[in-house]
């Protein structure tokens, strides 16, 4: 059996999309979501930011593997993205997900997100995504330049936010979203040309490259990255 990479997102489109990717790369791993294995726990996302988030969501969901037995070379992968408007101060931030309250959803949050520029007689605001990722191992042994045994890539990916929305793919924020230099929303690119320079690709990207060394350093080879 493949050595296993869990995910500790539940959302099945993250979970096909890295399990494409790392298949692409020829990577020797099994990508599957921890719910996948069982009642994995929902880690509160208290913490302030992104990268807090990402760290303690691998590492609940790599000592919940631990105590179910799953092997200690099993590696775990969480992510925490959103988008931090200049205008906002940072917000929605971490919030991003809940910017319109717990129950909210993409269009309520984006109803937020325009009455909070009008409230300051704005239309457009510089802004950024963010994507980290955190990388452990179940048994939190030291990863290739990660001698505390959990290693974070961060994605960003910079433009400006505007009240008025165009396109309709991707989702969340992505109507409203201007890349940097881009006369096209975030909505209005192919998925293919969003992955190659959003936050979440950059990180993704960053991810694959670091793996083989990862794999490599399980046999005792050198393993730099
Ligand atoms: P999560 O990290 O998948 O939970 O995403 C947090 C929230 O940030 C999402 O619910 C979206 O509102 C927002 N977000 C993160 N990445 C993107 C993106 O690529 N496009 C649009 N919205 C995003």
């Amino acid at each position: 059996m493949s050595r296993r990479l869990v995910l500790a997102t539940g959302n099945p489109h993250k979970v096909a999309e890295l399990a494409a990717l790392v298949r692409a790369a020829g990577l020797p791993l099994a990508v599957c979501s921890a719910r996948s294995l069982g009642p994995a726990p929902e880690v509160v996302e208290d913490q302030g930011s992104f990268e807090a988030h990402a760290r303690l969501k691998a590492l609940e969901i790599a000592r919940w593997l631990r105590g179910r037995g799953e092997p200690g070379d099993t590696l775990v992968l969480a992510d925490d993205s959103g988008i931090c408007v200049d205008a906002l101060d940072g917000a929605p931030g971490v919030d991003s997900a809940y910017f319109a309250g717990p129950e909210s959803d993409d269009a309520a949050n984006n109803a937020r997100l325009v009455a909070e520029l009008a409230a300051r007689g704005l239309t457009s605001s510089p802004a950024h995504y963010v994507c980290l990722l955190a990388l452990t191992r179940v048994d939190g042994k030291p990863l290739p330049a990660a001698p505390e045994g959990l290693r974070l890539f961060t994605g960003r990916w910079d433009g400006e936010v505007r009240a008025s929305p165009r396109g309709s793919g991707g989702f969340g924020y992505d109507p409203y979203f201007w890349p940097a230099g881009s006369a096209r929303s975030s909505a209005e690119l192919p998925p293919a040309e969003k992955n190659a320079q959003s936050h979440r690709g950059r990180a993704t990207a960053l991810l694959l490259a670091a793996l083989p060394a990862v794999l490599a350093g399980e046999d005792g080879s050198s393993a730099g990255s």
